[in-house]
């Protein structure tokens, strides 16, 4: 298959990482998590007791810790800093509470869009995010809209939690991943927002498969493969 790259935004929770990942192994593409990156300074803010909601002590905080992106074996990315991987400490409720404050940053956000741009610019690449469609990739020839209802997106994240040993309930995911949305939907900078050209799936009830599948039809017939 040709160069391609596709585009999955939507809200907190839709799915969009499984499928994403899945897709990018079909098509042998990279897959870039664009939200690690933020989860990622969000770590490092926690980790160096930087504040959430200071733009300046954040920017200076990764100057003198970058993060380095490396691709593993499997085509996904590796986040790194100070030596180390910090790739499985971004999922954590405590990452997850303030990563929409530090996403709010133009500053930052510029940072790592600038990097989300560099990520597989040579290559076909399945990136999701919040604003990969609308601003990061905006001429991606495949972009994808992924929601699901609120109740089916808390049940997911209650499920992966408790797999990691975070025993949240089903209501407190409900809060959290409300607030998340309403704030990264509301923000000046890049707010979460469907592009116009963008192809909307509801995946509440459709499994992972499903989806993929529906994109991969998509694809080809955008490719015209
Ligand atoms: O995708 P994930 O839920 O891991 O993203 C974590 C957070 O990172 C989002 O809630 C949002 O605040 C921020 N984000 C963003 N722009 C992106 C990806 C993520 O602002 N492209």
């Amino acid at each position: 298959m040709q160069h391609v790259v596709v585009t999955i935004d939507g809200p907190a929770g839709a799915g969009k990482s499984t499928v994403a990942k899945e897709l990018a192994q079909r098509l042998g593409a990279l897959y870039v998590d664009s939200g690690a990156m933020y989860r990622a300074v969000a770590w490092l803010a926690v980790h160096y007791h930087v504040p959430a909601n200071e733009e300046e002590p954040l920017l200076q905080m990764l100057s003198e810790h970058p993060l380095k992106l490396y691709r593993s074996r499997q085509g996904t990315m590796e986040i790194f800093v100070d030596g180390h991987s910090i790739s499985d400490q971004l999922r954590t409720p405590q990452v997850s509470d303030i990563v929409s404050q530090v996403a709010v940053h133009p500053r930052v956000r510029e940072q790592l869009t600038q990097w989300q741009r560099e990520t597989g610019k040579h290559e076909s690449v399945v990136m999701d995010g919040r604003d990969i469609g609308t601003v990061v990739l905006p001429d991606a020839q495949v972009k994808i809209f992924l929601t699901a209802s609120l109740a089916e997106r808390a049940r997911r994240r209650v499920a992966e939690l408790s797999n990691q040993g975070y025993p949240l309930t089903t209501e407190e995911l409900i809060e959290a991943i409300e607030s998340r949305d309403e704030q990264d939907a509301s923000r000046a900078v890049a707010p979460l927002q469907p592009a116009t050209d963008a192809y909307h799936i509801d995946s509440t009830e459709k499994n992972v498969a499903e989806v993929v599948e529906e994109i991969l039809i998509l694809i080809r017939k955008v490719t015209h493969e």
